[in-house]
């Protein structure tokens, strides 16, 4: 597990792996991340995930000492090290701001910190054919009040909050809605459902995180010529899909069995959750 971690420029041992407690990200949650996995040593959308990465650094206004190319190294150097060249990995990139030499003046912050872990992951776990339960979050958001929700940020608190209520209740994932009960994603996943053929999912300019399996996952679609939308869906609606998944990087496609007190299609995966998790697996495995 993270036997070897990458920080700024280099790998040290997971023993002296360590930020100033000074550093923005601890102080303030002032840094972004994103979570990847390998399959078989193949990073999947890697480029996807970089380009949302240096968005979301640019929309902050990071001044990064590195590009683009200097982390995609990083990480296979991170995963060299670790020796899962070849493995199904959990992969983990991080910039935090760095320290702030005014106190909440960012640009007095003139070095942003690099760091990358990855460690094994079980083959086949996450794939399971097992579907998750969710429950709907107690936490309301409200659409356009708030960007930040476009990028992931080392803040995760709302997340985790979420998350627990979920875990508390034996469920796997909660889901946000806004307070007229439209859903917009999970703590951790973004959310579909299947309604006749037609697949359909919250759109982005409700100021949810724009998933990179949610947009794979939306180019299978087009690819196929399958029906979908991206519009607002509501609760009501939701509890009464033919099929409902959610997505994330780790997981990649997975049926959803029961929200609340309700339970979804058969339990096991329908047919377009079937199909494209097949499609999506061909993409992301070796
Ligand atoms: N929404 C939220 C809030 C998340 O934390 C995640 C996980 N990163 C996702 C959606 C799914 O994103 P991705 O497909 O890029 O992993």
């Amino acid at each position: 597990m993270f036997d070897f971690v990458f920080i700024d420029n280099g790998l040290v041992s997971k023993r002296s792996a360590s930020i100033s407690v000074f550093d923005g990200g601890f102080l303030y949650g002032d840094g972004i991340f994103e979570t990847l996995r390998s399959h078989g040593g193949k990073v999947f959308a890697l480029d996807r995930h970089l380009d949302r990465l240096f968005a979301s650094a640019r929309a902050l206004r990071y001044e990064l000492g590195f590009d683009r190319g200097y982390v995609e190294k990083a990480v296979y150097k991170t995963l060299k090290k670790n020796l899962i060249s070849t493995k199904d990995a959990y992969i983990k990139i991080i910039i935090s701001r760095g320290q702030y030499k005014n106190r909440l003046d960012i640009y007095s912050a003139k070095k942003p910190r690099l760091i990358i872990m990855a460690s094994k992951l079980k083959e086949g776990k996450n794939m399971q054919a097992k579907g998750s339960k969710l429950i709907s979050s107690t936490i309301r958001r409200e659409p356009f009040t708030s960007g930040l929700y476009r990028h992931k940020l080392l803040n995760y608190l709302e997340n985790i909050l979420a998350k627990n209520q979920a875990l508390r209740s034996k469920a796997d994932d909660a889901i946000f809605l806004t307070k007229d009960r439209y859903i917009l994603e999970c703590s951790t996943s973004n959310i579909f459902c299947v309604r006749g053929r037609k697949v359909l999912t919250p759109p982005l300019n409700q100021y949810i995180l724009a998933g990179i399996t949610r947009e794979t996952v939306i180019d299978i679609c087009r690819k196929e010529r399958i029906r979908l939308a991206e519009r607002k869906i509501h609760y009501s609606d939701l509890i009464r899909a033919d099929e409902v998944f959610i997505t994330n990087s780790l997981i990649g496609l997975r049926q959803v069995s029961d929200i609340d007190i309700h339970p979804i299609g058969k339990g096991l995966a329908g047919p377009v959750t079937s199909m494209l998790r097949d499609k999506y697996y061909e993409l992301a495995r070796p």
